[in-house]
């Protein structure tokens, strides 16, 4: 199981090593803003290094948008930023499964994805996120999954799911791999994070792993059963990481 952490994206090779880890995921433009992510002058080095590389696409991105104005160029965000990641050699990018209008109903959110995939080229997997979010999110729920990859499953997709979402959006711990995988396959990359917040409480605030409220078997559990790379997205530095890291390994 590959190991690996969320960092700055200046120096994506030091921060692997000075993690000790595999793999390390980073932003390629600012995720508040919309523009396309600019051209890495190291990105043959980046591809060569053997780490694995994975890419987390804007925050304003919501391809389930009703608006046009934010769908269209969430669209266009997105398939700039897999032209970025295929230039690193990236193994996934990384998008958040957006909402819907307050009044719309959560399957327009499918079609929506089926549309925004079918604008470009996947030439890097996309992995769907769940979120914590509550009310019109597409992916509050995993057992959204199914109906998503019944309009998308025939894309380059893949599910990233989070441990601290899945814990605050109250779905139960031990049987949220045995679901997805039931519905889609398999999980190709696990957030691994514990959550500031108790189960059920829609509330999306990482916490380094052991110090936050996710019991420590369940969370483990999550891992063991996805059986995936993984990319810590907890609080702090390098040596806030380093402890998350001993407090994995320990257990797994
Ligand atoms: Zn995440």
């Amino acid at each position: 199981m590959k190991l690996g952490a969320h960092t700055n994206p200046k120096h994506p090779l030091e921060e692997a090593e000075a993690r000790g880890v595999e793999a390390v995921q980073v932003f390629l433009s600012n995720p508040q803003q919309w523009k396309a992510p600019l051209p890495r002058a190291d990105a043959d080095e980046l591809k060569a290094s053997g780490i694995d590389l994975y890419v987390h696409a804007s925050y304003l991105m919501n391809l389930a948008s009703p608006n046009n104005r934010v769908r269209i160029p969430s669209r266009k965000t997105l398939a700039h930023t897999v032209e970025a990641a295929a230039a690193i050699g990236a193994k996934g990018v990384i998008v958040h499964g957006g909402s819907v209008g307050a009044d719309e109903d959560v399957e327009v959110g499918y079609e929506r994805w089926r549309k925004a995939l079918e604008s470009f080229e996947l030439t890097v997997p996309i992995l769907v996120e769940n979120t914590a979010g509550r009310g019109n999110s597409v992916m509050q729920d995993i057992s959204h999954y199914g109906p998503l990859w019944d309009e998308i499953g025939e894309f380059n997709v893949g599910v990233c799911l989070d441990t601290c979402h899945t814990w605050a959006a109250g779905a139960d711990m031990s049987t949220a791999v045995d679901l997805i995988t039931g519905m889609v396959g398999g999980i190709a990359l696990v957030h691994c994070n514990d959550s500031k917040d108790m189960a059920g409480s829609s509330r999306d605030r990482h916490e380094n792993l052991g110090q936050g409220e996710i019991p420590a078997d369940e969370l483990i559990g999550v891992v063991k059963a996805a059986d995936a790379p993984l990319i810590l997205e907890t609080p702090g530095d390098a040596e806030s990481h380093r402890e998350d890291l001993a407090w994995l390994r320990e257990r797994l």
